[in-house]
């Protein structure tokens, strides 16, 4: 077999894992830790949806909404919502179609038809492949995957002159998403770690059964996921942020709304508090954790971006 392209073969490994997986048993998201992070970010869309002038035919998207709990509980602050989903795992859609009945799968943004659009997306950019490239003595090389070893194959793709034994990873994919976003004028959402300025480094890694592995052997058993260069989306679109996440729901009301449910519900004000600790705490899901809107330029400081 032909050396596979790194990213190519990360695009694939994922598609494996997510069609066969829970990846809720691997690692946990916001929205499984607290119902609040949905219904938050539900009213954030439908504040957004105001400032736009309260378009008509406004449609509310997701891209890769795990097992639909997200949407679900942002449904309950904004029921009116047309909502389109974005996912290609059909194990994932079926169990978003639980939560979420009324709603409309899409592989891709191209078959999200025209019109105002407000999209989320929490951990989803981290999942879409990146290109590794590693400088060499003799230049860059860039890394492919062959019988479950790493080749390199020089390149002339365009990087910085990094010291030798650099690594850089370039998110095309979610180059490529955020480009389609803002052709058409979308207001879109990220949640996800990374840093807030571009470095160089490696940080793929894999998970199987909630700990490290290996991310080259059986692909398929692992989620692969490398950190989001949100400075590389935020120098070609117009973008606010990004804010780190503990700055981003506390202003967005993450305690007071988990306190308003803690005292309707006393056996769960426990465990609401535990998961608004756990989403902003800097040694948890706070800092690393970023927030990054893309919009039209010009438009409004967004909630959460003040
Ligand atoms: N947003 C959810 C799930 C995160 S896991 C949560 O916060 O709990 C990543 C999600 O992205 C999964 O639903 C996965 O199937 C989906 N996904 C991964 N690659 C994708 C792609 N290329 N296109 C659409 N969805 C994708």
């Amino acid at each position: 077999m032909q050396p596979e392209r790194f990213d190519h073969f990360m695009a694939r490994a994922n598609a494996a894992y997510y069609a066969t997986h829970d990846f809720s048993q691997d690692f946990t998201t916001a929205p499984e830790l607290t119902q609040v992070f949905g219904e938050l970010l539900g009213a954030w869309a439908k504040t957004v949806w105001a400032m736009m002038g309260a378009p008509e035919g406004i449609m509310l998207a997701e891209a890769g909404p795990g097992r639909g709990v997200l949407m679900a509980d942002a449904m309950r602050v904004w029921p009116a919502a047309n909502v389109h989903l974005l996912e290609t795992s059909p194990r994932l859609r079926a169990q978003q179609a639980a939560r979420v009945p009324r709603a409309t799968w899409h592989e891709s943004l191209a078959t999200i038809p025209p019109g105002p659009l407000i999209l989320l997306a929490n951990e989803f950019l981290d999942a879409l492949p990146v290109r590794q490239f590693v400088r060499r003595p003799t230049g860059w090389v860039e890394r492919h995957v062959s019988h479950g070893a790493y080749v390199e194959i020089p390149t002339d793709y365009p990087l910085p002159d990094d010291p030798e034994g650099s690594v850089r990873e370039v998110n095309e994919a979610a180059l490529d998403f955020c480009a389609a976003l803002a052709v058409r004028g979308a207001i879109a959402l990220f949640i996800d770690y990374g840093p807030a300025q571009s470095a160089p480094g490696e940080s793929v890694q894999a998970i199987a059964g909630g700990k490290y592995a290996d991310p080259l052997t059986t692909p398929g058993t692992a989620d692969l996921t490398a950190h989001v260069d949100f400075a590389a989306i935020k120098a070609r679109h117009n973008a606010q942020g990004p804010v780190k996440q503990n700055e981003f729901l506390t202003a967005l009301g993450l305690f007071q709304r988990s306190d308003a449910l803690a005292r309707k519900n006393p056996a769960r004000a426990e465990a609401l508090k535990l998961a608004a600790r756990r989403l902003t705490a800097p040694e948890a899901m706070g800092s690393l954790f970023k927030c990054l809107a893309l919009c039209p330029k010009g438009f409004p400081t967004l909630p959460g971006f003040e």
